[in-house]
């Protein structure tokens, strides 16, 4: 263990790069990625058709129509089947279901959640997985027979981006609005877009200048690079001078790829992320198989779901990164019971494996990086948990190759983009195609991220409910939004690091509670004011919120480093006992049929 004066020293460093990196500007320092930047998230992957607008009439209406065709839609629309609605409609701006894994078909691109808790329905679809960590092209695969299974493409409409949804009360449906001038309705609608789902761009000066070629990572140009999602070699970058600007989970999986397709990489980091070793390997079923008895996927989840927030479990089942990290906590509290058990004592726990992880991940850095220089401006040197930990074997590697540059900014960022390529202090790298990781808008308005801002009851909009932020019952309901349901983490569980885990329980709910409706033949279900009110107190007096914390490097975790108040807080909250509380009581919420804080009529 490292000493204390070390350790120390190791600690100011952290609050030294923290404030080299802190920004006034935060968020704003991205531009969305519209108007003259709208060609970076056209849909590379499916060619558009023209088709005549689809106005329906109220007696066309839907069951339900979800807007999103990613796993919150797939897992509604399969509870939602099973709980035997007939008419679903899933809507998405892509070509196909997928959404995150419809789009990201970078190269490289992975799951570093174990795959057996990652992909949802394993038990319904029949799936058996190869690998402990699952390639995206797979999961995409995974998404496609959840559809066919459930029978969620006879209604779907795809490529299809919606632009409005009002409340029409006279008929008690909602009306649909997209950007092919359909007119579609719903009984009730379900809004899942993701958390992750709107490209955003450096807003870097001059980056419209740059002539040479430029895409973001989740808008892949395969026919620009040449291979494809399954990683085969690049050849059309065979002699081209590629920069990557980003250094996040999804350049840490491409940059191998690229690294062994470019005439010459050029990394443009501002700050490096944590490597974690991955060891990604073959499912050994004849292991597993009595762990997975009937049901077994609802224990996996519930297992993982405990250890990853601090609770105690007889065994761990997924042993991954995540459970990894807490495990380490977990271990540490118990070897010093002098020092209780309360939140100091697991404060202090987290701290001090934190430390001894960090020390590990820059000792891997030496490990493998052969020059002395490029391996230093890739130690991270924030906690791992400031950022999104990255796990994997051959991203240090790929910096031992000639063609690889490494240009660290040393915190700054990239500068300025010029018409042959970018710029370092007073540097010019002149490039043939720029490649922005520069991630998804967390953090902005709703109804940015959304594209659409719904009028509810007497034409409210959702924005003006939400004037001080958000307010829902569980997540879900909004009052004066009757028969909406927002699907997401916030606001319930907030289990970041299974995000699925989240949208199966949605799922779940929103499936149950529509049955119950149909049931009961009621034509509206809505929150009320009061029960919305008190969830959202119950959600302030616990102050459990995702992220944070300001004394981490900036990124999308901590809102850049700035303060995260007021409204924007709301938006933040989970439940206060935590996600397996959350868990065990909206199922019992659910299975004791009241519906408790709804009125259904
Ligand atoms: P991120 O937001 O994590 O990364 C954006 C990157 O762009 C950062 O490295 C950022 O630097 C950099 N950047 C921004 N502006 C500049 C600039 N001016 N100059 C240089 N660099 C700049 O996006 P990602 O797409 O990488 O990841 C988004 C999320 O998607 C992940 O956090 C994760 O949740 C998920 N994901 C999960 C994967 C998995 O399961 N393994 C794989 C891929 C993605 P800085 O850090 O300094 O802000």
């Amino acid at each position: 263990m490292t000493d204390p004066g070390t350790l120390d020293e190791v600690h100011r460093r952290y609050e030294r790069e923290r404030l080299k990196r802190l920004r006034p500007d935060g968020n704003d320092q991205y531009i969305a990625a519209e108007g003259v930047f709208s060609h970076y998230v056209d849909d590379p992957y499916m060619p558009r058709v023209n088709r005549e607008p689809m106005v329906e009439s109220p007696t066309d209406a839907v069951d339900v129509a979800f807007i999103g065709g990613g796993f919150a839609g797939l897992l509604t629309g399969a509870a939602l089947r099973q709980a035997g609605v007939e008419r679903v409609r899933l809507i998405d701006k892509g070509g196909d279901v997928g959404g995150t894994w419809y789009w990201n078909r970078y190269p490289g691109a992975m799951c570093d959640t174990a795959s057996l808790i990652y992909l949802p329905l394993l038990e319904g679809t029949g799936d058996l997985l190869s690998e402990k960590y699952t390639r995206g092209p797979d999961i995409l695969e995974h998404c496609r027979r959840i559809a066919r299974h459930f029978d969620l493409y006879r209604d779907a409409v795809f490529s299809s981006e919606v632009t409005g949804l009002t409340w029409d009360d006279a008929d008690r449906q909602w009306v649909i609005a997209t950007n092919r001038g359909d007119r579609l309705r719903a009984r009730h609608v379900c809004v899942g877009t993701g958390p992750l789902h709107k490209a955003k761009l450096p807003g870097i000066p001059g980056i419209e200048e740059f002539a040479g070629h430029s895409f973001h990572t989740s808008r892949w140009d395969y026919d620009y690079t040449g291979g494809d999602s399954d990683g085969s070699v690049m050849t059309g970058l065979a002699n081209r001078r590629v920069g990557i600007i980003g250094t996040g989970a999804t350049a840490v999986q491409c940059i191998p790829h690229l690294a062994r397709s470019a005439g010459e990489l050029f990394v443009f980091q501002r700050t490096p992320s944590s490597i974690d070793v991955r060891a990604n390997r073959t499912l050994d079923y004849d292991e597993l198989t009595p762990k997975m008895g009937p049901g077994w996927q609802r224990r996996w989840l519930e297992n993982f779901t405990i250890l990853q927030t601090g609770g105690i479990a007889d065994e761990d089942l997924v042993m991954d990164g995540w459970t990894d990290i807490s495990q380490r906590i977990r271990d540490r509290v118990l070897a010093n019971p002098e020092r209780g058990f309360g939140p100091e004592a697991m404060l202090a726990a987290y701290h001090e494996s934190d430390d001894e992880k960090m020390e590990e991940i820059r000792a891997r850095v030496d490990s493998i990086v052969d020059d002395p220089a490029t391996a230093d401006a890739l130690k991270p040197w924030y906690r791992q948990l400031c950022k999104r930990p990255c796990f994997h074997d051959e991203y240090l590697d790929s910096f031992n190759r000639s063609n690889v540059h490494l240009i660290d900014t040393d915190g700054r960022g990239v500068e300025h983009i010029t018409e042959g390529g970018v710029m370092v202090g007073d540097v010019e790298f002149e490039l043939d195609c720029i490649i922005y990781a520069s991630g998804f808008e967390v953090g902005t308005d709703f109804q940015r991220r959304w594209g659409f801002d719904p009028a509810g009851r007497g034409g409210q909009l959702l924005s003006d409910a939400w004037a001080d932020g958000m307010s829902t019952l569980h997540g879900m309901h909004v009052h004066g939004f009757p028969n909406m349901f927002v699907i997401g983490p916030s606001q319930a569980a907030n289990l970041i690091s299974n995000i699925p885990h989240n949208l199966v329980e949605a799922g779940r709910t929103v499936a149950s509670i529509i049955a119950e409706a149909e049931r009961r033949r009621a034509e509206t279900v809505e929150v009320t004011a009061e029960a919305e009110r008190d969830w959202v107190a119950l959600l302030e007096s616990g102050g459990r919120t995702f992220g944070g914390d300001s004394s981490c490097t900036p990124g999308y975790y901590n809102n850049e480093g700035r303060p995260i108040e007021g409204a924007d807080r709301r938006g933040m909250l989970g439940y206060p006992s935590g996600p397996v509380e959350y868990f065990r009581y909206i199922e019992a919420w659910r299975e004791s049929g009241e519906f408790a804080g709804l009125v259904f009529d």
